[in-house]
């Protein structure tokens, strides 16, 4: 999911979709043209605009909250937290690895919802001992908490109910990849359910709240599908090592070579995006990669040498042929340009690139045709 970074807390990323500012607006609006009015009639046009805006403020605050509820009981369980996301359905917050115990598991997933039920509780009661619009805007606030809060334990994967459902049965069976396979099951059968509510509401009533159900159950269905992939791709990629997947004795650069020799060497030859680069003695002392040099003015090219230019060992992931590729998915992500160079015994023997993961998981995926069955088909659990 997209979004632009607003800012960090405790080495948290908070990034905002673009769809959080239209429902943002969307929400203050119908605030300020429909419940305001409706309930506390004979204001001016800015005072209900006003407080709309900030009630819907407050609202998206409470999302952020709800996340970080989630987050900080993460960081507590030794879990990292990457970023937290705002978008049309809610908040999303990264987490860098998966929790080691179910328990961890349910306290993270229980955490969001209890700060939603703290907004939401809080909220009806401070608007029920004031007055005129603030009352209604805090009642509003409250209402829509409980209900985010009530949304949320659905037991539909990936929703906190699910993951409450699935460290339940991790709990119970001790497996934690066939509990995930149950949550994901049981989030494609609920979102099943929503879509089939969103299509009888859009028969039956109002047209905008049915797609609106749809969406949700799609949106559900979708993610459920996504955990249930990457729970079977997961389980193969454990067994697999570094050996199996590096691209073995990969070309080096010396150190010294200027950019402009390297292009005039490598032109017509070149065959990869990262090099590693070796100084006088043979020893690999960084990794430049092609991606970087292109970020050289071309006045500079004559001057600079890869041994400047290129990201020093210290800073690279570095493996041995033995490790699992879970563990290089874990330490590079299989995104952006890092690598992981693989040594053995002080020699290195291959590179391992973003495009040996993306290869590699779709020979994974090619390779569990049972499990692409149930995920292509619409499977109820049993
Ligand atoms: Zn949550």
């Amino acid at each position: 999911m997209e979004g632009m970074s607003v800012g960090r807390a405790r080495g948290i990323e908070l990034r905002l979709n673009w769809s959080v500012f239209i429902i943002a607006v969307l929400v203050a609006w119908s605030l300020a043209d429909t419940v305001f009015p409706e309930y506390e009639a004979g204001r001016s046009a800015e005072a209900y605009w006003i407080v709309g805006a900030v009630t819907s403020a407050a609202f998206f605050a409470s999302l952020v909250a709800h996340e970080l509820g989630h987050s900080i009981v993460a960081l507590r369980e030794g879990v990292e937290v990457k970023s937290i996301t705002l978008w049309l359905f809610g908040g999303v917050a990264q987490l860098g690895s998966e929790p080691e115990t179910p328990g961890a598991s349910f306290r993270i997933a229980i955490a969001g919802p209890a700060v939603s039920a703290a907004c939401g509780v809080g909220g009806v009661i401070a608007g029920a001992m004031l007055d005129g619009l603030p009352r209604i805007a805090l009642l509003w606030f409250g209402v829509m908490n409980l209900f985010l809060m009530l949304f949320n334990l659905l037991p539909a994967f990936p929703l906190d109910g699910g993951r409450i459902y699935q460290a339940w049965q991790w709990q119970r069976t001790g497996d934690a990849r066939m509990a995930t396979e149950k949550a994901a099951l049981l989030g494609l059968a609920i979102g099943a359910v929503l879509v089939g509510l969103g299509v009888l509401q859009m028969l039956f009533s109002g047209l905008v709240a049915g797609i609106w159900l749809m969406l949700i159950g799609w949106f559900i269905r979708e993610a459920a599908r996504a955990e249930l992939r990457q729970a079977t791709v997961g389980e193969r990629l454990s067994k697999i090592t570094v050996s199996q997947v590096m691209t073995s004795n990969p070309t080096t650069v010396s150190a010294h070579l200027s950019v402009s020799e390297f292009i005039e060497a490598e032109f017509f030859g070149g065959r990869h995006a990262a090099y590693p680069v070796t100084d006088a003695s043979g020893e690999v002392t960084g990794l430049v990669t092609l991606r970087r040099l292109r970020s050289i003015p071309a006045d500079h090219a004559g001057l600079q040498t890869l041994g400047e230019l290129a990201t020093p060992i210290a800073d690279i992931v570095t493996l041995e042929p033995s490790a699992l590729v879970a563990e290089v998915l874990e330490r590079v992500g299989n995104i952006g340009d890092n690598r992981a160079l693989v040594f053995e015994k002080g020699d290195l023997v291959g590179i391992v690139s973003p495009s040996d993961l993306a290869r590699l998981i779709a020979y994974v995926e090619l390779a569990v045709p049972i499990d692409r069955a149930v995920l292509d088909d619409q499977v109820l659990p049993g």
